[in-house]
This record gives structure tokens, sequence and C-alpha cells, in this order.
């Protein structure tokens, strides 16, 4: 892993999903073959694999305490092309500070992980309710998750975190995309930890072969989404979940 301390220009992003995002750093240790932060890599001068660099912007708390003071307050989402929580933010504490400024100026923000560092900044997250954490869960199935996502948590350390921030006073949810084979069990594993599930399906793009290699590739057709989206909707109604189809 090659890590570099960089100072950023800015650290307040506009953002398509919501006003601004927060990336504190480039690049992601946990290395999703599905990744679609994959394309940040044309805009560095890295060579390297994506998941094989990561660019820590050291300055990213300073920049934001001034920036927070000439923007409007909108919703924040933590990380649009980053995992804010991985590994290196142990160290860093990035993510935490801005989590702070955020509070301080009674920002809202969106957090969507897949680490269980997040729970560190527990204290933080309950000070208020204008922030909330989604916890990424693609399938159930842990053979499928380490195929796509070799680096990252295990699902059931996921689910855990999950119930541990909603217990906590935290508002939570599960972001299950890309969604991927075997993702029946999660509406019943999701039960009481989360108040709302978005689901999303696969960007095929960068997908394509590790399906192939694989031999998932019904799990590409048009036929599995509408089938999986009829089966969870059903699942999710059962368990009293709120959840919203993005596709
Ligand atoms: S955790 Fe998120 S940002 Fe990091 S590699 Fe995986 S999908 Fe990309």
């Amino acid at each position: 892993m090659i890590v570099e301390e960089v100072y950023a220009k800015t650290i307040l992003s506009k953002s398509k999903v919501f006003e601004y995002t927060i990336n504190p750093y480039v690049g992601c240790e946990h290395g999703c073959t599905y990744c679609y932060a994959r394309f940040m890599k044309r805009f560095t001068d890295h060579k390297e694999e994506w998941g094989k660099f990561v660019d820590v912007k050291i300055n990213a708390a300073t920049l934001l305490k001034q920036e927070i003071q000439k923007k409007r307050p909108g919703r924040v989402w933590i990380s649009g092309v980053c995992d804010p929580y991985q590994p290196l933010e142990k160290k860093y504490e990035l993510t935490k500070r801005c989590l702070e400024i955020l509070l301080k100026h009674r920002w809202p923000a969106t957090i969507q992980t897949k680490s269980p560092l997040v729970l560190r900044d527990v204290g933080t997250l309950k000070k208020s309710d204008k922030l909330e954490v989604g916890l990424s869960i693609t399938t159930a199935d842990e053979n499928i998750r380490r195929i796509f996502e070799p680096n990252a948590p295990p699902i059931e350390q996921r689910i855990e975190n999950l119930e541990k921030l909603h217990f906590a006073g935290t508002k939570t949810f599960a972001m299950i995309a890309p969604l991927l084979p075997k993702a029946e069990d999660l509406p019943t594993q999701l039960n009481g930890k989360v108040d709302y599930v978005l689901i999303d399906k696969m960007n095929y793009h960068y997908a394509d072969r590790v399906y192939k290699r694989h031999k998932l590739e019904y799990a590409m057709t048009n036929n599995f989404f509408t089938q999986k989206k009829i089966e969870l909707a059903s699942a999710f109604e059962k368990e009293g979940i709120p959840y919203q189809f993005l596709f």
C-alpha cells in the first residue's frame, strides 16, 4: 500500500447526491472490484492498481473550518469516492475531525462506510439527529462478499455495527449497492437495526470480467434485477423496514 500525505486545495465539494461531499482520502484500502471510484485514478498521477494507493488529505479539517464559514449549509455526503473509515482513518482521524466541525456548525451529514471504525465516533454521532450512518452491505453471503470485496470487513460485522449504532440512538441505514447475488437473507438480518434501506444495482462497467470469471453472469441480466426487486420488496415489507430502490 502506497500512502502519501498531501495538501488538498478544497475539501467541501459540490455533489449530485447531496449538496456537498467530503472525501478526506483519495483511494481506498478496501479496493472493491466493482468500485466506481476507480475513475478517480484519472485525476491523480497514480499508476498503481485501485486499492493499492491512498492519498491522505492531511489539511482536510483545516480546510473545512475555513470553507464551512463561507458556504450555505447543506447535507454533506461522507464520502463519495472513498471509505471515510478505511483503516488509515484510525491513525489520521480526518473524518473524525471533519465530523466534529460539521456537528459544531449544525450541518447535516450522511456517512457511508463498510468499516467498524465508525463506532469510534459514536459519541459525536449521537449528539445530532442530523447525522446518519449507512453501512454498505451488498450480499448476505460471505463467499460472494470475498469475491467482490476481499479487503473489506465481513458482512456479519457490518450488521453488528448497524445494530450498535442504532442502539446508541444514531439514525442508520443499509446501502445494498451494488446488489449482488444471495442478498435474500438481508431483510431478516437487518430487522431492528436500521431506519431504512436503499438498494441499487451494479455498474456493469467494472464488474463484467469479475462476474464472468466467477460464473455469475446471471446476476447481470435484467431478469435477475426484476426478480430480486420483487423478492426484496416483499421481504422488506414483511419485516416492516422502509426501503427504496434506486433503479
Ligand atoms: S469501500 Fe467503497 S470506496 Fe472503498 S473500494 Fe469499496 S466501494 Fe470503493
